[in-house]
């Protein structure tokens, strides 16, 4: 593949943006090599500067739960943009939205739109602060919440002491006031619970991990955690950013049966466009400005363009079928992978929940963030190079999940599975 036009862009991007880019993993520096750069979509394809294409799993880091160019979202806003972008006044969108959304998670009463899950979640935490009255946040190792400070933060010494940033520029005291402990490990969380519970206002759990990996909860985690935060008065916030609307339509929430007490979401919410939202029961909400004393605000916040996209988008998906398709192809690939792997006789693990997915280069069960990086990354490399060069395009990264759309179908289903089985006969 000739990927000369991609490099090009890319030293001239240097120039110009930190490390070429405007989001760290866009770099490849998960994988090695230079990204390409992409002109176009259309479905499940992508056509990158120098005409070469790709089937797409990484889809805008899973927003794209339609496909690339989804007619009837390009319509809506493009609609949207004729009537104008923008007024900073109310617009009936917003409702129709929230109402959606509102319909769908099951835990949902209110809602407040925002930009970027990072906004959310950082909006979200500061409400379940001030609705509790507390300051301690307890999140799960290898979770990912956006890049708010105090969510940047690795567990201390030991168990139950308080965090450590992970960056500099976070000031030690953000990072003291939050707890970190590892996913499935309920014994872990009852410690913690136990020397701190009353001072905890919040724990917040991407219910389906996706940032390390997909990896499902133990049979008992959830519910576990459920009952936990509630005996110790502290609310139980589900990052549903990467999980809602493809776990299942409501959510991990709907596909695990547990109601959380507060909901983040994020990406497929927004059809492709920047916006976000985070909601509760009516109750939890009231405590958000301009009802109740927690400030939150947005200049762009329920923007027209990006209500019209995401609005579109949860219409699609709610039509018979289409959530499935995605599901299903996203399965056939996975077992296409699974038995190329065994055919060549390495081992690999498997997890998978409605469109996200997972393949570890890795023996055995993957059940938190340690086992994760345990992964054999730099075959993961090599099988990453050679999918792309047999034009799919998988996430730069072992740490990140694999999305399929409703548009992929049997032609892309097929193509990817003949490349994975030459990519890893090769490797
Ligand atoms: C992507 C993601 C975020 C951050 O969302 P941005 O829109 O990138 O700020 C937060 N939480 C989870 C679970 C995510 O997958």
């Amino acid at each position: 593949m000739d990927h000369t036009q991609s490099s090009r862009m890319f030293t001239e991007a240097r120039e110009v943006l930190v490390g070429g880019v405007n989001s760290p993993v866009r770099a490849f520096k998960g994988v090695g090599g230079d990204p390409v750069f992409v002109r176009s979509g259309s479905g499940a394809w992508i056509t990158d500067v120098d005409g070469n294409r790709y089937v797409d799993y990484v889809l805008s880091w899973g927003p794209l739960i339609l496909g690339h160019a989804y007619p009837a979202v390009v319509e809506a806003v493009c609609v949207a943009m004729r009537a104008g972008s923008s007024f900073g006044i109310p617009t009936e969108a917003e409702t129709l939205l929230a109402r959606k959304i509102i319909q769908l998670v099951p835990s949902i009463e209110k809602v407040r739109l925002v930009n970027s899950g990072t906004e959310a979640a950082m909006s979200a935490i500061r409400l379940a602060r001030g609705f509790t009255g507390r300051d301690l946040v307890v999140k799960i190792e290898g979770c990912y919440h956006g890049h708010m400070d105090g969510l940047l933060v690795n567990a201390g010494s030991g168990l139950t002491t308080l965090g450590t940033p992970t960056s500099p520029g976070i000031p030690a005291g953000y990072a003291a006031c939050t707890l970190t402990m590892p996913y499935n490990d309920l014994a872990a969380a009852e410690e913690i619970f136990a020397a701190h519970g009353e001072n905890i206002a919040c724990l917040v759990i991407e219910p389906l991990p996706g940032n390390m990996g997909v990896i499902l909860p133990e049979p008992g985690y959830l519910e576990g955690l459920r009952a936990l935060t509630s005996k110790y008065g502290a609310m139980l916030v589900f990052d549903e950013v990467m999980s809602g609307f493809r776990a299942a339509l409501g959510g991990a929430q709907a596909h695990f049966g547990i109601q959380p007490d507060m909901t983040i979401l994020g990406k497929v919410v927004g059809g492709g466009m920047p916006l976000a939202a985070y909601g509760a029961s009516a109750e939890v909400m009231h405590h958000l400005s301009p009802e109740g004393p927690v400030y939150q605000a947005g200049t762009l916040s329920g923007n027209p363009l990006a209500t019209a996209a995401g609005l579109a988008t949860l219409e699609a998906l709610e039509q018979p079928g289409v959530f499935e398709r995605a599901a299903e192809a996203l399965r056939q690939v996975s077992k296409g992978i699974a038995a190329a792997a065994r055919e060549k006789g390495f081992p690999i693990y498997q997890a998978q929940v409605g469109s996200m997915a997972c393949t570890f280069f890795h023996e055995g069960p993957v059940r938190n963030y340690a086992e994760a990086t345990q992964s054999d990354t730099a075959r993961y490399a090599k099988f990453f190079h050679a999918m792309l060069e047999g034009g799919v395009y998988l996430a730069p990264s072992q740490f990140e999940a694999a999305f399929a759309s409703s548009a992929h179908g049997p032609e892309e289903i097929g193509h990817t599975i003949e490349a994975a089985r030459k990519a890893i006969a090769a490797l």
